[in-house]
């Protein structure tokens, strides 16, 4: 049996739209499961976004609980909030919002040394083994101004996992990329989902959601698919392509 890491009910949220209400999610009943690489799929502004925001309380749901480790992230005060974003919870964004002026491996590190559960020593070896796997060690002194996309995009997946989250927020990580990038992200992904990382992943692109191992696909304000895959592998990626494909198909996708 998995074990549930987020468990939302009934959750709604609404905008204030032309004086009146925009409803993008209704009544959304999902859990998450630890280990799982789950996506999220969905038409543009279907509110993927909107979903990944309420269940990271990064922006919270309008009504509705999600559930954490007992706790419920809707009730929680912007405090509690904040702590916990910073030390279970890791984010990747399309945009990677490093640093300008700090090193690859600064940026890496420096949530890290805020943590304050490290010693600096540990947090740089952390550092260093994780930029070692990105394959950035060679270029860790440079500023994110003198690296590539597809290379800031994993300086950023390693900045994101410094403090070990129990889970990681991903909204369209390839988004910016090209196809070179793009492949070399998602193995990152794929090689710490591996290892034991929970990731939820919201994008469009059918490549990087065939990394997933459970697809959620959002319309009309609320999950109508929920598709179960083995876990990725190189292997059988055209016969998944052709499988995700069909189900894609009959979600109007
Ligand atoms: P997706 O990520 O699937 O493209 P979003 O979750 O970003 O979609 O947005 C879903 C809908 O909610 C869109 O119609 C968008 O315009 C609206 N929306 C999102 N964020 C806001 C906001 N902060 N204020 C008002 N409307 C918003
Ligand atoms: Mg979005």
């Amino acid at each position: 049996m998995q074990e549930v890491i987020l468990s939302a009910k009934d959750v709604c949220k609404s905008f204030a739209h032309n004086g009146g209400q925009a409803h993008v999610l209704s009544h959304v009943d999902i859990d998450i499961y630890e280990k799982d690489f789950t996506v999220i799929m969905g038409a543009s502004g279907s509110g993927k976004s909107t979903l990944l925001y309420a269940l990271s309380g990064m922006d919270k749901a309008t009504s509705g609980s999600v559930m954490y480790q007992g706790k419920d992230i809707v009730k929680m005060k912007e405090k509690e909030l904040s702590s916990l974003r910073h030390t279970d919870f890791g984010f990747v964004f399309q945009q990677m919002h490093l640093v300008s002026n700090l090193s690859l491996f600064e940026n890496v590190a420096v949530p890290g040394y805020l943590n304050k559960k490290k010693s600096k020593a540990e947090v740089d070896a952390r550092t260093n083994e994780l930029l070692d796997r990105m394959d950035l060690d060679k270029i860790k002194s440079h500023l994110p101004s003198q690296a590539s996309g597809g290379e800031q995009q994993r300086c950023a997946i390693a900045r994101a996992v410094i403090n070990e989250p129990k889970l990681l927020f991903a909204d369209e990580p390839t988004g910016a990329l090209n196809r070179k990038n793009t492949k070399e992200v998602l193995e990152l992904l794929s090689d710490l989902n591996k290892q034991g990382q929970s990731v939820l992943m919201v994008t469009h692109d059918l490549k990087a959601a065939l990394r997933g191992n459970r697809i959620l696909y959002i319309a009309d304000g609320n999950i109508v698919g929920d598709l179960r895959l083995a876990p990725y592998s190189k292997e059988d990626e055209a016969s998944r392509e052709a499988q995700v494909n069909a189900w894609l198909s009959s979600m109007e996708w």
